[in-house]
């Protein structure tokens, strides 16, 4: 097994972070430039205009050093005063985690499924009828592999007159996700999933709606406080109001460089095959998917969540991945043992959604859950070919 011990040799299919283009690692070592210098704006507007097309939203984009966590946090706290009710929607670990940052901020609504289940809609305008500041929505549950129905929920927030704050965390980069249309007054994304970027930054957009919300505000958050990012990425200064992550700046243009070369159109079609490639694969193996879907629903087009075939967990499949090479994630929280996560997020190739799929195979037969080595391969290379 010492072989596989190279990190270099390892294979990252986990739901983030991803693996990094050499050309990416490579722009994080330049040297450091003053943040307030034409030639720290220049890479930020580059950023934001190329993260525009990603969220295909004509609103203001501005980057943050801090994690998706942070975004959340911005995008909640700098619209919710105490008295204000939110409605967080709540299907997987990432919906929980908006409901506890609402928590601290407003009056939340808890409005919760099953982890894996599909969210209710009209339960949704049910509570929106009561009134409501805003709805929280992750669009892609990384926990259970659920594509929740975000346009539907955006047309209803403004029907109803409340803000949209949707988690395009682990969809945006990856998968179709349209801002402005779909009436999404805040999104969010993290550098470390569809980006293909290192952990560190994630970028935030912000509907005139929103920035109005803004200024009806009793106490804004400091590091967070959106009103200052606007104010610093504006013609005159073009920069971030507090000294940014450079070099993962540096990183994040070369990945989005990556990403207008492939072009969206492209990109997405290749998350899609490629996790309907994992998902017919585990099918042939006679494996359950995790969620329960229900009309407007859909499985995650970047990450794949299975059910523990009877007889072993999903650490021990982790495990015994892992142990050949193949980095896959486990169940967080509740989840914890019952499944199993295959990411395809950012710069993934078909050719490791085969080898990923080859080592399950084989783990599974090592374990007694399948008899031969093959039906998987073949399912999802036939799904590949059509790339
Ligand atoms: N939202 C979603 C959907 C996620 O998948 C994650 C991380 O996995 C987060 C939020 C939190 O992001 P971070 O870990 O970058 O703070």
């Amino acid at each position: 097994q010492a072989i596989y011990m190279n990190l270099e040799d390892t294979l990252l299919m986990m739901p983030g972070p991803v693996p990094v283009a050499p050309r990416v690692l490579r722009a994080m070592s330049k040297p450091m430039i003053n943040h307030r210098s034409n030639a720290f704006s220049d890479i930020y507007d580059d950023c934001r205009q190329i993260l525009a097309d990603v969220f295909n939203t004509k609103n203001d984009i501005f980057v943050l050093s801090g994690s998706g966590t942070a975004a959340m946090e911005a995008a909640v706290g700098c619209i919710t005063n105490p008295e204000d009710r939110i409605i967080a929607l709540e299907n997987g670990k990432f919906g929980e985690r908006f409901k506890n940052i609402a928590k601290r901020y407003g009056k939340v609504e808890p409005l919760a499924y099953e982890w894996g289940d599909s969210i209710d809609l009209g339960q949704l305008e049910e509570k929106l009828e009561e009134g409501a500041k805003a709805v929280t929505l992750v669009h892609n549950e990384t926990s259970t592999g659920i594509l929740n129905p975000a346009k539907e929920v955006g047309k209803l927030a403004k029907e109803y007159g409340a803000l949209f704050i949707m988690d395009g965390v682990t969809s945006l980069g990856g998968d179709l996700v349209k801002v402005d249309e779909w009436n999404v007054d805040i999104a969010l994304v993290g550098s470390q999933k569809c980006l293909a970027t290192p952990p560190g930054l994630s970028a935030v957009s912000v509907s005139k709606k929103a920035f109005e919300a803004m200024d009806e505000m009793e106490r804004m958050p400091y590091y967070l406080d959106l009103k200052a990012y606007k104010k610093s990425s504006e013609k005159t200064l073009r920069e971030t109001p507090y000294t940014p992550a450079i070099p993962l700046f540096y990183a994040l243009q070369e990945a989005l460089h990556i990403i207008k070369e492939e072009g969206m159109e492209a990109r997405i079609k290749r998350h899609c095959t490629e996790a309907a490639a994992v998902r017919a694969a585990v099918e042939a193996m006679g494996i359950e998917m995790l969620p329960n879907l229900k009309e407007h629903s859909h499985y995650s087009n970047t990450v794949s969540a299975m059910k523990a075939p009877e007889g072993v967990t999903g650490n021990d499949i982790k495990k015994d991945m892992q142990a050949r090479g193949v980095v896959i994630a486990g169940g967080q929280d509740r989840l914890s043992g019952k499944i199993f996560r295959i990411g395809n997020m950012g710069n993934v190739q078909p050719k490791d959604i085969l080898l990923t799929v080859a080592e399950l195979e084989i783990v599974l037969k090592k374990r007694g859950i399948v008899s031969s080595v093959g039906a998987g391969i073949e399912a999802a290379s036939d799904v590949l070919d059509t790339l």
